[in-house]
């Protein structure tokens, strides 16, 4: 049996890793461990209970106010510890958090092979997102497998000639999603229920989220300027909006945010919350790189509020559209899409380039053959 080490830190990363984790531990090949470091730890939390795992090891590095290099010190003596103890033959990471660059350097020093999930995105500004392109681009220069969830991204790694096997495989996001509207669909009438007076008391729902540090200061003003006109020109139209914690978001969408009629300010919400109220919005308004990605499959088109996108495929493919975080560019997406309805069918209409739902098996069966 091969040992595998699959580290994870924060919830995208839980979201997109878990469904590798558990395809290994079907495989009689494979003895796997989840490591988690606590990047995230109260949303990674929910989501081990959400899909039923519990990590093998929990190094709970992060500290209140912790800062990037102060993280960064903390995961690689850590993860070289649990290296040291289990002596993997193969180490996993996913994305592009810092949890993944330290998991993949400290795999790289004791010469452990490396395999990068959703390999190849790039934006090619190391400022935005920040610290994110700089993060993988890291990642790519020490992977031995590079795991592609689309052509573009393949042709990115070739493009830069990283060593190692490259191989598209779609994004696990969409094997999650599906796992998840499963799940979600037989507790339909509880999640009903509890969304009942942002759903049914409006004739649509616009879902909005947004944490990128590029966007912090000016960006997030005029994200809700934009919600500001919207709102009063739409009052049948529900804005539903998990603020993320950090205060950079916080303080302003409350002061700007808070207390408008048709405006729900909610704390973020766990997982399945979010495949039930995104399975009910009529768009969607984000900055996430998952969101990006999973809405297509639910048929929702996306305003992506940044300048750039390292996810190109969804605005190929019609599904989204970039507004930047721009008041006058968001407001004129928005109403484009409430009032002219041709132009909505044809973005929800798109195919979602980003997955089917088997990249975890495609994932582990081509690990199967090299390790
Ligand atoms: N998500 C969630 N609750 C929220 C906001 C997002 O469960 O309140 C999910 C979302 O469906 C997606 C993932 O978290 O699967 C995306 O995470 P995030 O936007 O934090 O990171 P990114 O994808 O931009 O790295």
């Amino acid at each position: 049996m091969k040992k595998a080490l699959v580290i994870v830190g924060t919830r995208p990363e839980a979201i997109k890793l878990i469904p590798v984790f558990k395809e290994l531990k079907r495989s009689k090949h494979w003895l796997t461990l989840l490591i988690s470091t606590g990047q995230h730890h109260e949303m990674l939390k929910s989501i081990f209970d959400f899909f039923e795992v519990q990590p093998d090891i929990d190094l709970a590095v992060m500290t209140k106010n912790q800062s990037l290099a102060g993280l960064t010190g903390l995961l690689l003596s850590a993860c070289t510890t649990v290296i040291e103890n289990h002596s993997p033959d193969l180490i996993i990471v996913q994305g592009d958090t810092t949890t993944a660059m330290v998991g993949a350097l400290a795999g790289f020093y004791k010469r452990v092979p490396i395999a990068h999930i959703e390999a190849g995105l790039r934006s090619y500004d190391k400022t935005a997102p920040f610290p994110e392109e700089v993060n993988r681009r890291v990642i790519s220069a020490m992977a031995d497998f590079h795991f592609a969830p689309t052509k573009t991204a393949a042709e990115a790694l070739k493009y830069e000639r990283v060593q190692g096997k490259i191989k598209v495989v779609g994004n696990t996001v969409i094997d999650s999603l599906i796992f998840a509207t499963k799940k979600v669909s037989k507790q339909l009438k509880k999640f009903d229920r509890k969304y009942t007076n942002v759903v049914d008391q409006y004739e649509r729902m616009i879902l909005i989220t947004g944490h990128r540090r590029e966007s912090f200061g000016d960006g997030f003003k005029n994200i809700c300027k934009a919600i500001q006109v919207l709102a009063s020109t739409y009052p049948k139209i529900s804005f539903v909006y998990p603020v993320h914690l950090n205060p950079n978001v916080k303080d302003v969408v409350f002061n700007m945010l808070d207390g408008l009629p048709n405006v729900y300010l909610i704390n973020p919400v766990a997982y399945d919350d979010m495949v039930y109220l995104m399975t009910k919005s009529y768009l969607i308004l984000t900055d996430s790189g998952g969101v990006q990605e999973e809405a297509p499959s639910l048929g929702k088109p996306v305003l992506i509020m940044r300048e750039k996108t390292e996810r190109p495929e969804g605005v190929e493919a019609g599904c989204s559209l970039l507004v930047g975080a721009s008041q006058k560019r968001i407001v004129k997406a928005v109403k484009n899409l409430v009032d002219n309805t041709r132009k909505y069918k044809s973005m929800a209409r798109a195919v979602n380039p980003y997955g089917r739902g088997d990249s975890a098996a495609r994932i582990v069966s081509c690990l199967r053959n090299e390790i």
